[in-house]
């Protein structure tokens, strides 16, 4: 007779549920190169990568200064434990020694004449005149005051049809806030350009700043970089990985069969395939 534990411990097993197959994994960044390494151990797998280099947004390069090396990432850069559980455990699976960030803010407006940083008071005051400007006292204040409101405010409000620039409004930011704090700082954050960083969606906005500790004025997480820049985490999860990787293979066009998934210059129909980019590409090659 077969036991009830023994029966749902086999139910259980990943292998039962999808026994080895053939899995292709397109694209390296981190999220592809971290799922092909984790089905590897399990299934024959294939990592397409369209460039010649893996990584995708994890990225890392040489730039000389003073006379010296200094690795420099252009794409990811920092992370916190507090954030980044699964990421934290892969880095010490991996061995891959991680160090503290001073992970600064500051902001430079129409040619260096308004400028402060976020460290402390002598950065708020790196320039003396803004002891003296009223101006620069109403934006410190209007950034505490939006700190300690904006939660309570993003509670109360439907922000899920509002952009970041519809958020300053309904909140009443004054223009000093607004351009000299909050569009910088979100710019900076994702990469945009000041003018469109007005159209991001405002519950993404709060969510990201709430989740990350950014509303805090004290005791913001601790962020942290890879020690020899990301490429380091790159080639140790490659390392580690069991399956083929292929550079410079862009994957043009994916269809299913019946005998299972192609991918175009596979000669073998495939199990099952992981697309991990963002969620036109899918589809775009979809067939
Ligand atoms: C300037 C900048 C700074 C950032 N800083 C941080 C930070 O400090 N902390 C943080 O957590 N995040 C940061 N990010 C975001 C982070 O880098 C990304 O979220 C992450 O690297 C995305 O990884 P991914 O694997 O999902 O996608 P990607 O890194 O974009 O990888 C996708 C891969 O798929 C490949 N590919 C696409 N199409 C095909 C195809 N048809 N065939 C084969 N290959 C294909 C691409 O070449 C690429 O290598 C930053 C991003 C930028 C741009």
């Amino acid at each position: 007779m077969i036991s009830s534990r023994f029966l749902a411990s086999k139910l259980q097993s990943p292998d039962d549920l999808f026994p080895r197959g053939r899995i292709a994994v397109i694209g390296a960044g981190i999220s592809g190169a971290a799922a092909a390494w984790l089905l590897s151990d399990r299934h024959d797998v294939v990592l397409y990568e369209q460039d010649q280099r893996i990584g995708g947004h994890a990225n890392t390069l040489d730039v000389s200064m003073d006379g010296r090396e200094q690795p420099v990432d252009t794409g990811f850069i920092v992370f916190n434990d507090h954030n980044y559980p699964h990421f934290t455990a892969l880095l010490d699976h991996l061995r891959v020694a991680s160090q503290p960030s001073d992970m600064s803010f500051a902001v430079s407006l129409d040619n260096g004449r308004m400028e402060y940083s976020g460290q402390g008071l002598s950065g708020l005051f790196a320039q003396r005149r803004n002891l003296l400007r009223p101006g620069h006292w109403r934006m410190l204040m209007d950034i505490v005051q939006f700190y300690r409101q904006i939660i309570a405010f993003s509670q109360s409000h439907d922000l899920s049809h509002m952009t970041l620039h519809d958020l300053l409004v309904r909140f009443g930011c004054s223009a000093g806030l607004t351009r000299g704090h909050i569009l910088p700082m979100a710019a900076a954050i994702w990469s945009t350009p000041i003018e469109q960083v007005l159209d991001f969606p405002a519950a993404s906005f709060v969510r990201f700043f709430e989740n990350h500790g950014l509303f805090k004025l004290r005791n913001r997480p601790r962020w942290r970089t890879i020690a020899g820049g990301s490429r380091v985490y790159v080639a140790a999860l490659n390392a580690a990985f069991k399956g083929e990787t292929r550079k410079g293979a862009r994957v043009l066009n994916i269809a299913r069969s019946e005998d299972g998934i192609w991918v175009k210059a596979e000669a073998a129909p495939l199990n099952a395939m992981t697309v991990p980019c963002w969620p036109a590409m899918p589809i775009r090659l979809w067939r």
